[in-house]
């Protein structure tokens, strides 16, 4: 592992045994009767899809969630046995890789349905589907109120197997009523397919925020995403359970140097010392999935407190203001995201100053960082 290790002193890490807490939180909230989806799109949300989806499998997760048929013949060619469910629907003539790679696809249209029938029954198997219904996202699935009609019709092809139903919430985290309603509507929905003796087997609505603050939306599974990062997806959770943050963004000191009163640093002088002081330099930048908008913003973490970034945030660098820190050595480690001494920085304080959410932020530094570590493995 170590070896690996990039020279540039900037890096990304992941803490296995913060995600294994956040697990374990998930499951003594819902309980052994409801099964754990775990999402693990997007590269696990930036965290690294695969040694996260190793752990988890381990800890026992009953099913995980990608996007993409890519991320799951992924995770397959990785080893992962654990049943996984593609989310988002795929283009019709790829098929055949759901029955292949043995998947499980996500539903909403019959031509999908139809050609997953017919290559399942020329390889003499079934194919795995959970049905999507629209409850009111507006994204992929079934309208509602027509979704008895398109589960009849696909309940009748022999070489499928319905194995799921479920739905998505857009405004768990601020519209509790129309929450409501959805979990009403897939509810009723449930029993009506019951009148007509279909039986569907697993049945789920639950993101993180249903699982945090709906149990009336738990069903017989639950598909947390965010909290098993350790981040809440509103502030006010914070109260209600403990998760641990997995990510940390870590780089050291790369050059010091003294500002006279009135000079400015970095790109279109947005920041001018108003007295002398000591700025530093970090070889971290926007291409690194620092937002460039955390600029004049952001604070990091240097000898256990508080320091604001100085200026623009550039391509692969950033600056900033040592303000009476002293005897700062070059090298010594800055922390971005994450802990140092009694200090924190999160992902959802960053969000916010950045003017978007910890889901963009977390996909943003993942996604870009060349020097991702796993610890506690
Ligand atoms: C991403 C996603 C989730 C997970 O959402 P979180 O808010 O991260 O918990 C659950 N279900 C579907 C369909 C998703 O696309």
């Amino acid at each position: 592992m170590q070896s690996k290790r990039l020279l540039r002193p900037t890096w990304v890490e992941i803490d296995l045994s913060a995600l294994e807490f956040n697990f374990r939180q998930i499951k003594k909230l819902v309980g052994i009767k409801t099964k754990v989806l775990c999402v693990v799109k997007a590269d696990a949300y930036g965290h690294g899809m695969i040694e996260v989806s190793k752990r988890l499998a381990k800890c026992g997760a009953d099913y995980l969630g990608v996007a993409s048929i890519d991320e799951a013949i992924k995770l397959r060619k990785s080893g992962i046995k654990q049943p996984i469910l593609i989310l988002e629907l795929i283009p019709e003539e790829h098929a055949g890789y759901i029955v292949d790679y043995n998947l499980t696809q996500a539903l909403c249209t019959e031509k999908l349905a139809k050609n997953l029938n017919n290559y399942a029954k020329r390889k003499g198997k079934t194919a795995r589907i959970h049905i999507k219904i629209d409850t009111g996202m507006g994204r992929l699935g079934v309208w509602h109120e027509d979704a008895i009609e398109f589960i009849k019709k696909i309940h009748q092809l022999k070489n499928i197997k319905i194995e799921g139903i479920y739905t998505h919430f857009p405004v768990a985290d601020t519209d509790r009523f129309f929450t409501n309603h959805q979990v009403r509507y897939f509810e009723n929905l449930i029993k009506k397919l019951k009148k007509n003796n279909i039986d569907i087997p697993l049945q789920h609505a639950a993101n993180s925020t249903g699982v945090i603050d709906y149990r009336c939306s738990y069903l017989n599974l639950v598909r947390p995403g965010i909290m098993l990062y350790g981040i809440y997806p509103k502030e006010s959770f914070r109260s209600k359970l403990e998760l641990r943050p997995v990510l940390s963004f870590k780089t050291r000191v790369l050059f010091i140097k003294k500002i006279p009163k009135g000079r400015s640093v970095s790109y279109g002088r947005t920041y001018i010392a108003k007295n002398p002081t000591t700025i530093a330099t970090l070889p971290v930048g926007y291409s690194d999935g620092y937002l460039r908008s955390l600029s004049n913003k952001a604070e990091v973490l240097i000898r256990g407190v508080r320091r604001r970034i100085a200026g623009r945030i550039c391509m692969d660098q950033s600056l900033i203001d040592l303000d009476n820190l002293k005897n700062v050595k070059i090298g010594e480690e800055v922390v971005l995201v994450g802990k140092q001494g009694k200090e924190e920085i999160t992902l959802e304080e960053l969000a916010v100053l950045a003017n978007t959410i910890s889901y963009e932020l977390a996909c943003s530094i993942g996604k870009n960082s060349t020097n991702r570590f796993c610890k506690n493995t």
